[in-house]
C-alpha cells in the first residue's frame, strides 16, 4: 500500500493523506490550507487524485484544516461516505458553513480589487449550498467501536482530548501477504484539561502518523491557566480597559466559558459582563450541550451546563454586536476568529487595539501570516480593514490554554506504543517544530520521517 501527504507536512494546514490500498482510495481529513496569501492559494489548486474514486474520507475532527475542503471534494465527484464520530459531525456542519460565509464574503472583496484591475472576477471556494450538499455523505460513529469500511479495511475512532469528538484513528488494513495497522493521531490534545478526556493511549501499530504542532515547545504548567486569567481580567479592569480575546468558536471558547463561569461562582471575576460575539462559537457551544456525553466525567460532575452564567451576554446579531463600539464598561469580549484574520474580534480591534488601556489576550496557536502572529510579534503598527492602525493596547498571552499536546505530551503519547512501530511519520507542523520533534525521536530510538508536501512513501 501507499499513502501520499497531500498536506499538513511540513506545515500546520490542509492535513490530507491519501493511502491507496487494493485498489481502494481512502483519505484521512481534508483540510483547508489557512495562513498566508501564498498557502491560500494552495486551496484553489486541483485535488492531486480524483474525487470520484476516493470510497471514504475518515475526519478525526471538525477543525477547519482538517474538514475545510470537503465541499470542494464533493463538488468534484466524491461521492463515498465521511465517517466521523456524532460530536464532529455537527460541528463539522456549522463550521464548513462558517468558512463558506467567511469565503464567499473575502471573494467579494477580492473581486472587487480584481475589477479596477481589469482581472475577470473569481469564484468562492464554495457556497453554502456546497456545504449543505455534503452534508448527505456523513456518517455517524462513535469511540471505540470497531467499524468496517469494506472486507479488508477495519477503523476504529479514539479520544484524541484535543476538541469536542476529536479521534485518534486506528486503522487495520489487510492484503494479500497479512495485515499492517496504521495509526493517525489527528491533533492531540493535552492530558488533564477540563472539557474533554485526555488522549488516548494506543499500544500497537505498524506505522504511526503523528502530529507536531508544538514538537518543539514545552506548554506553561497547565494547572495555573485560571489563575493567569484572572490576574487578566483584574489587570484589565484596573486601568478601566476592555480585555479582548480572540478565540478559536470551538472548544477554546467553551474553556474559557467554563473557566469564566467559574471565578464568577468563586467571587474571582471583577468585570461584570463577558460578552460572547461570535455566532459561530454561540452555535458551537450549543453543540457542546448536545453532546454532553462526550465532555470529561469531570465537568458533567462539577456543572449541570458548563457554559452558561449568569454574567455571560451572547451576542448573536450584528445589531447585538455593533452596539459593543459605544460600550465604554471595562468588560471581557471573546470574539473570533482565534488567528485575527477574520470575523468580528476585527471590529473590536479596529475600535480598541489603539487605546493603551485595553489589553489583547492571546490564547491559542497564531500561525505564520496571521495577522494575530504579527501582533503577537510585536507590529507597533497593523494594516487591517484598509486602514492603519497603532498597537497601543497591552498584549499577553496564555500559552498554556493550546488544545495541542507539547513536545512531552507528544512524547509521551509515542512511547504508549509498547513495540516500537517500524516508523513514525511526523506530521501537521511548521518545518522546525516535525524537525525538533524528530530529534528527540530519534534520540529515543524510534525510526521517523518528517515527510515532504505531496511525498508518497510505500508502506
Ligand atoms: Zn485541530
Amino acid at each position: 500500500m501507499r499513502l501520499t501527504f497531500n498536506g499538513a507536512a511540513r506545515m500546520v494546514t490542509g492535513s490530507c493523506y491519501l493511502l491507496e490500498t487494493d485498489g481502494e482510495k481512502i483519505l484521512i481529513d481534508c483540510g483547508m490550507f489557512q495562513g498566508s496569501k501564498e498557502i491560500n492559494k494552495l486551496n484553489y489548486e486541483p485535488f492531486d487524485f480524483d474525487p470520484k474514486k476516493i470510497s471514504f474520507l475518515l475526519l478525526t475532527h471538525a477543525h477547519i484544516d482538517h474538514s475545510g475542503l470537503i465541499p470542494k471534494l464533493v463538488n468534484e465527484g466524491f461521492r463515498g461516505r465521511i465517517i466521523a464520530t456524532p460530536p464532529t459531525v455537527d460541528l463539522a456542519k456549522i463550521m464548513l458553513l462558517d468558512a463558506a460565509h467567511v469565503n464567499m464574503d473575502d471573494t467579494k472583496h477580492e473581486n472587487k480589487r480584481r475589477e479596477r484591475e481589469g482581472l475577470p472576477p473569481r469564484e468562492p471556494l464554495f457556497t453554502d449550498e456546497d456545504v449543505k450538499s455534503s452534508y448527505k455523505f456523513f456518517r455517524a460513529v462513535g469511540y471505540d467501536a470497531p467499524f468496517k469500511l469494506n472486507d479488508r479495511l477495519l477503523m476504529t475512532f479514539r479520544d484524541a482530548g484535543h476538541i469536542l469528538g476529536s479521534a485518534i484513528i486506528e486503522l487495520w488494513a489487510s492484503e494479500e501477504g497479512g495485515s499492517t495497522k496504521l495509526v493517525f493521531s489527528g491533533d492531540l490534545g493535552q492530558w488533564d484539561t477540563p472539557i474533554v478526556c485526555d488522549p488516548t493511549i494506543i499500544e500497537e501499530a505498524d506505522y504511526v502518523f503523528v502530529e507536531s504542532t508544538y514538537g518543539d515547545r514545552v506548554h506553561e504548567d497547565t494547572g495555573i491557566r485560571e489563575d493567569l486569567l484572572e490576574k487578566e481580567v483584574r489587570s484589565a479592569y484596573s486601568k478601566g480597559g476592555k480585555l479582548m480575546i480572540p478565540s478559536f468558536a470551538v472548544e477554546r471558547t467553551q474553556e474559557l466559558l467554563y473557566y469564566f463561569h467559574r471565578l464568577a461562582r468563586e467571587g474571582r471575576l471583577p468585570a461584570e459582563k463577558v460578552f460572547l460575539d461570535s455566532p459561530l462559537a454561540i452555535d458551537a457551544t450549543e453543540v457542546f450541550k448536545k453532546n454532553r456525553d462526550y465532555l470529561s466525567p469531570d465537568v458533567r460532575k462539577e456543572f449541570k451546563d458548563p457554559f452558561t452564567f449568569d454574567r455571560l451576554q451572547n451576542l448573536k446579531s450584528v445589531q447585538d454586536s455593533q452596539m459593543m463600539n459605544d460600550y465604554d464598561e471595562p468588560c471581557v469580549i471573546i470574539a473570533g476568529s482565534g488567528m485575527c484574520n477574520a470575523g468580528r474580534i476585527r471590529y473590536h480591534l479596529k475600535y480598541n487595539l489603539w487605546k493603551p488601556e485595553n489589553t489583547l489576550l492571546f490564547v491559542g496557536y497564531q500561525a505564520q501570516g496571521t495577522l494575530g502572529r504579527v501582533i503577537l510579534e510585536g507590529a507597533k503598527m497593523v494594516r487591517m480593514m484598509g486602514l492603519e492602525i497603532a498597537v497601543k493596547a497591552k498584549i499577553s498571552e496564555i500559552e498554556s490554554f493550546s488544545a495541542h499536546a507539547d513536545k512531552k505530551q507528544l512524547l509521551r503519547w509515542v512511547k504508549g506504543f509498547e513495540k516500537k512501530p517500524k516508523k513514525v511519520f511526523i506530521v501537521h507542523g511548521e518545518e522546525p517544530a516535525s524537525l525538533a520533534f524528530e530529534a528527540k525521536l530519534k534520540s529515543e530510538g524510534f525510526r521517523t520521517h518528517v515527510p515532504r508536501m505531496n511525498e508518497t512513501v510505500e508502506l
